[in-house]
């Protein structure tokens, strides 16, 4: 027998299965949350998880912000995951080809992507098995880096949380500290600078920090001290959960927009942070710029129509932001229900 499968009964979910292949040593855990408004998208994480319930918590939480995210992006595409439980330094083709063989069982009710220790070449060891994935290296009909389109969202997601904080939806002299500038961080830097933006940055990455105070004239910070910058805009744009207890109390901002994932890292610093009279945009809501570029890579790229639908972040944003306002309510909790709306009612945009 090479292969051993089992499905778990999770309520609220359409499908969740572990399957091991034996001769491989493949071992992953697929969950579909939700494809009322299409194939459930997400992309393939590969960790060490200690255990095969950690795997499962971590699937089950990521597919089904998966389908928050691509509902308020106006997608249709609804919210899957996948993890690989492995060392990342000991990954194989024939891993990764028995994962494309456990994509293939779902039909096409499950499309992966790209995600934590996967690149563009693993994901093409995969297309061998399966045409069920999106962002192969060498696949026909790519859309690129995605993180391009991120940081327009992100930008357009900063519009809309300064028009609702600040009154103003120009950027145009507003302080923003950005706390990472990789891929995303330092394209929304150079957005920001063009609009007429103050920036304080910093990155674990030297270089990129000078590069930033050399031609955007960016102040540069310490690791640590970019909590304490008095500004406008905080923008966490390197690694999750940075607003917690320790860091909301610092944090002199009005606002929080940012194209990190997970950033909060309790509900709870969600109420902290209104509770302080910080507006955050949530995470899921302003960075889907991504997964907008893997869907129109889906039904044919377009690049006109992807910039279409990451301007939309904008409208999105400004809506939840107003109703957190308005509700006194940490607008994740709103944009969790507009979501939710949208999934039960997918003919809704
Ligand atoms: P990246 O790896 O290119 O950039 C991250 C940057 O953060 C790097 O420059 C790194 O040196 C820096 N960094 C790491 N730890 C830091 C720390 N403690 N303090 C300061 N800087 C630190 O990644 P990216 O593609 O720009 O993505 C950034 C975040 O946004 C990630 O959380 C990612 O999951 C999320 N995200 C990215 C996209 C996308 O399209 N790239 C889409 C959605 C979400």
């Amino acid at each position: 027998m090479e292969w051993k499968r089992e499905n778990f009964q999770v309520e609220g979910y359409e499908q969740v299965t572990y399957a091991e292949h034996l001769p491989s040593g493949m071992r992953s855990i697929i969950a579909v949350h939700n494809t009322n408004r299409g194939p459930a998208c997400g992309g393939l994480r590969l960790l060490p998880y200690a255990s095969q319930a950690e795997a499962l918590e971590d699937v089950l939480r990521l597919s089904k912000g998966m389908s928050y995210k691509s509902a308020l992006a106006g997608i249709g595409f609804g919210g899957g995951k996948s993890v690989l439980i492995a060392d990342p330094a000991r990954k194989t083709p024939a891993m990764l080809h028995a994962f494309g063989e456990f994509v293939n069982t779902f039909n096409g009710r499950y499309i992966a992507a790209k995600d934590m220790n996967i690149n563009t070449l693993d994901l093409a060891e995969v297309f061998k098995k399966t045409k069920h994935v999106l962002g192969a290296e060498g696949q026909p009909g790519s859309g690129g880096d995605p993180s391009p389109l991120t940081a327009v969202g992100v930008y357009r997601g900063m519009e809309a949380a300064a028009e609702v904080a600040l009154g103003q939806r120009s950027l145009k002299g507003v302080r923003v500290a950005i706390q990472g500038l990789g891929h995303v961080g330092y394209d929304l830097a150079e957005r920001l600078h063009k609009a007429g933006a103050e920036l304080w940055v910093t990155d674990i990455d030297s270089k990129s920090v000078e590069r930033a105070k050399q031609k955007l004239g960016a102040h540069p910070v310490g690791l640590d001290e970019i909590y304490d910058v008095d500004c406008e805009i905080y923008s966490p744009c390197a690694r999750g959960a940075t607003l917690n207890s320790n860091t909301i109390s610092r944090l002199k901002c009005r606002a929080v927009v940012g194209c990190a994932n997970n950033q909060l890292a309790t509900d709870q610093d969600g109420f902290r942070l209104v509770e302080k009279g910080i507006l955050y945009a949530p995470d899921f809501v302003v960075n889907s710029g991504g997964i907008i570029n893997v869907f129109c890579e889906y039904e044919g790229y377009d690049p006109q129509r992807a910039m279409r639908l990451a301007e939309g972040i904008f409208d999105t944003t400004r809506e939840i932001l107003r109703r957190a306002v308005q509700n006194g309510k940490p607008a994740f909790i709103v944009a969790e229900g507009l979501a939710q709306e949208r999934i039960k009612n997918p003919q809704l945009p």
